[in-house]
């Protein structure tokens, strides 16, 4: 019997964890310019706090959650996106008491959706995220947006576009809402059977069907822009303007929806434009989500963020030729010549170590000319030869990988010298 990892998933080799790391890391530096902190909730949370908040007429909530009981009976759920974990969190560690406000936490972690899979869709991908919780300030919006763009551009990608739309605030959507219900209505029964289901009881959802993308009552449907009210309006021109002044360029969209039901005033998208990136485009997307955190039980906290996965980060750097360049480092490595010399070599091995120098040695009783070939492949920088003579003179020979260069060093003195020749 053959086991495979399971649809949908994939294992990283070290050939392309190296990659992740990269930008992982430069995901978290940019997030401390930013000022937001790491937070870490747990893989599995309530059901009930998914269906709650992303909202039950939605594909994440009917279609694509891992829901199970556990052994206790309780309904549990492999988080398919990170918001409503952060702001369960913020409401429970009560966070809204911090005098720092808005709370400003990112998140990057798995998260899982039973979906179709296809290129840059999978069943368990990784999302970096960020939350800005307790400010209604549009100013906090389009640094939200900026931080994001900041993150791509910083690993090089240039083939962006940032739409931007605004669902409005309740009243808003309420308008739009009956306006959309009367559009579709008369010709409902050409439409999927989630379209149906979703007329009366959401009928934004809509817009974002997968299966009735084409149909042109689509093209012609209310926009939202059309039903913001003053104070909507007002709020999304500020954003605009914010966005204007930290020299963000970005697209309206009218008919830009997200997927979760949480959302209202601002929501955007990044999307790639690279010829080489495939037919899903959409790198990123985040909104408002003022009233989630009352939806769950806490207290008033307007809010806002975004959710990129980590893989089609990675398929967008490939796209435009960006991929970091990833190199194991070895600083040394150690060739051994017999029996005596080897137990030598575990000795120097352990305190190059110690001394915080990356070392190897052969551990497959390969000859010499085999050992220098391993020290090659794994692009160390120098190489240290021990032989019998070696042994008796107590000093190895080591030789600069980069110049050819070589010299005697006593054992004693290998990391010092290693240290003041690299
Ligand atoms: P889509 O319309 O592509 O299904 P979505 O609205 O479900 O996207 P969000 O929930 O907003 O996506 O997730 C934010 C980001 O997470 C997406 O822009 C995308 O980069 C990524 N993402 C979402 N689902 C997956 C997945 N199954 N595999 C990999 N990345 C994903
Ligand atoms: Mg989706």
């Amino acid at each position: 019997m053959m086991f495979k990892v399971p649809r949908g998933t994939k294992d990283l080799l070290p050939e392309e964890t190296g990659k992740w790391q990269a930008v992982e890391s430069l995901i978290r530096e940019t997030c401390r310019l930013y000022r937001y902190e790491e937070i870490r909730t747990p893989i599995f949370e309530q059901t009930e706090l998914f269906t709650r908040s992303v909202g039950d007429t939605t594909d994440i909530v009917q279609k694509e959650m891992y829901t199970f009981e556990d052994r206790g009976g309780r309904s549990l759920t492999l988080r398919p996106e990170g918001t409503a974990p952060v702001v369960r969190a913020f409401v429970e560690h009560k966070l809204f008491g911090s005098p720092d406000q808005p709370v400003k936490l990112y998140y990057m972690g798995q998260m899982f959706r039973y979906e179709r899979q296809q290129a840059g869709r999978y069943r368990q991908f990784v999302q970096f995220g960020v939350e800005a919780i307790g400010s209604a300030s549009p100013a906090i919006d389009a640094e939200v947006i900026s931080l994001a763009m900041d993150v791509y551009q910083r690993a090089g990608l240039k083939d962006l576009k940032l739409v931007i739309n605004s669902l409005g605030d309740k009243e808003s959507r309420e308008a739009h809402r009956e306006a959309l219900i009367r559009h579709f209505e008369p010709s409902i029964g050409e439409f999927c059977s989630d379209c149906q289901n979703r007329l009366q009881k959401n009928p934004l959802r809509i817009l974002d069907c997968k299966v009735d993308r084409e149909h042109p009552l689509m093209n012609s449907a209310p926009a939202l822009t059309d039903y913001l009210n003053e104070g909507s309006a007002a709020y999304f021109g500020e954003v605009k303007k914010s966005l204007d002044a930290l020299g963000i360029d970005y697209v309206v969209d009218p008919n830009l929806v997200r997927g979760l039901d949480y959302y209202n005033h601002t929501a955007f998208e990044i999307m790639s434009t690279s010829d080489g990136f495939g037919a899903i485009t959409t790198l990123c997307g985040g909104g408002r989500y003022n009233g989630l955190s009352e939806d769950i039980g806490g207290p008033e906290a307007p809010g806002i963020g975004f959710a990129m996965s980590i893989e089609r980060f990675l398929m967008a750097l490939e796209a435009e030729g960006k991929m970091p360049e990833t190199e194991s480092r070895l600083d040394a490595f150690i060739v051994a010549l017999d029996e005596e010399s080897r137990k030598e070599a575990v000795k120097i091995l352990g305190s190059l170590r110690r001394e915080g120098i990356a070392a190897d040695m052969d551990y497959m009783d390969r000859k010499m000319k085999a050992q220098m070939k391993a020290a090659d492949r794994q692009k160390a920088g120098f190489v240290i030869v021990i032989g019998e003579d070696e042994l008796k003179n107590g000093a190895a020979g080591v030789k600069n990988m980069a110049d050819g260069t070589q010299e005697t060093v006593e054992f004693g003195r290998l990391a010092e010298t290693l240290k003041s020749r690299s």
